[in-house]
């Protein structure tokens, strides 16, 4: 009888030493995830880990209960240094390695199946373990989320492309790093400089020469000044000579205000919710001095997003 109980409080030393490792250690915020994915397991396992000083404090309780009485039960049936010796390798083995060791690499998948036992032990201990854990929660505040830096993110994504059990791939990899850090850039970086931009004057003829100069260069869209370069009016849309059927004045066909002003400083993120919410996608870049440095299109900014040269048909 006394053989059987020593047994069955292994056992449950055993369980408490394990599930602490095993619930406790898992990230509550990953739960959450996995919760919010829908992995059933995880969201029951959840709702027991989520008060985690409550559920420290019970198993706790009931781990070094269970040990108390063990030990007390060894010394019944052995005496003197012989029953420190017996208990203190029984414990630490079958009660605290083997178990921890379990529980710390299964313990959603087996844990799981463990939770109506914590959920019956976290009412059993309640009036004991409710103040401590109250204690414990003003004493050291609640429980943070794991809220990880853009760089740690950065990280976590390298080192799952670099896994052989992750779904992630290289291009994934490369988006996902280009839309972390394409904010970090601003637009004076990413522009197409003044002395590459092609505009044209308000005050020029769409001749046969300056429509083939058009052709040749391929550009969809067209900055227009007034006098001066820096003195941008609008944009002539290469799709509006369709139509061209005679020589016309450029002031006839250029769209005015159809372009936004930016300033090299303006992080990519602001420029591109301005494109997106003026429906413009094209802007002409301004430096300190509010002089026109060069132009910047949402093409510019894809490509900082999806770290990759956009080439197209007309691209050399
Ligand atoms: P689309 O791809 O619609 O034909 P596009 O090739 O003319 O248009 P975008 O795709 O918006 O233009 O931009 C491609 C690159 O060309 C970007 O680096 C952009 O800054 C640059 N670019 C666009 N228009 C001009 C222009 N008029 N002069 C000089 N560079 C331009």
């Amino acid at each position: 009888m006394t053989y059987l109980a020593i047994v069955l409080l292994l056992v449950l030393s055993a369980l408490f030493s394990g599930l602490t490792l095993g619930f406790l250690g898992l990230d509550r915020s990953e739960l959450e995830r996995k919760k919010n994915l829908g992995n059933h397991k995880a969201r029951v396992i959840y709702e027991v880990r989520k008060n985690n000083n409550l559920l420290l404090v019970t198993l706790l309780v009931g781990n070094v209960l269970v040990n108390a009485i063990l030990s007390v039960m060894l010394a019944s049936i052995t005496s003197g240094a012989f029953a420190v010796a017996v208990s203190t390798f029984l414990i630490v083995i079958f009660g605290e390695i083997i178990p921890q060791a379990f529980f710390a690499k299964y313990a959603l998948t087996v844990g799981y199946f463990f939770v109506p036992i914590v959920r019956l032990l976290l009412f059993v201990f309640y009036p004991i373990a409710f103040p401590v854990a109250w204690m414990l929660e003003k004493a050291m505040g609640k429980e943070q989320d794991t809220i990880w830096s853009k760089e740690e993110l950065a990280e976590v994504i390298k080192s799952h492309e670099d896994s052989s059990f992750s779904e992630l791939d290289s291009d994934e990899e490369k988006v996902i790093l280009g839309a972390l850090t394409f904010s970090d850039k601003k637009a004076g970086e990413v522009m197409t400089m003044k002395k590459e931009c092609f505009m044209l004057s308000e005050g020029s003829m769409l001749t046969e020469s300056v429509l083939h100069n058009i052709k040749e260069r391929g550009h969809t869209r067209i900055p227009v000044y007034y006098k001066k370069q820096r003195n941008i009016v609008g944009v002539l849309f290469t799709k509006d000579l369709i139509t061209l059927r005679e020589t016309k004045p450029l002031a006839t066909v250029y769209r005015p205000d159809t372009i936004l002003q930016v300033h090299t400083r303006e992080s990519l993120d602001d420029v591109l919710n301005k494109f997106l919410h003026k429906r413009i996608h094209m802007a002409y870049v301004v430096n300190g001095d509010n002089k026109f440095v060069g132009l910047i299109t949402l093409e510019d900014i894809v490509e900082e997003i999806i770290k990759t040269e956009i080439n197209d048909e007309s691209d050399e």
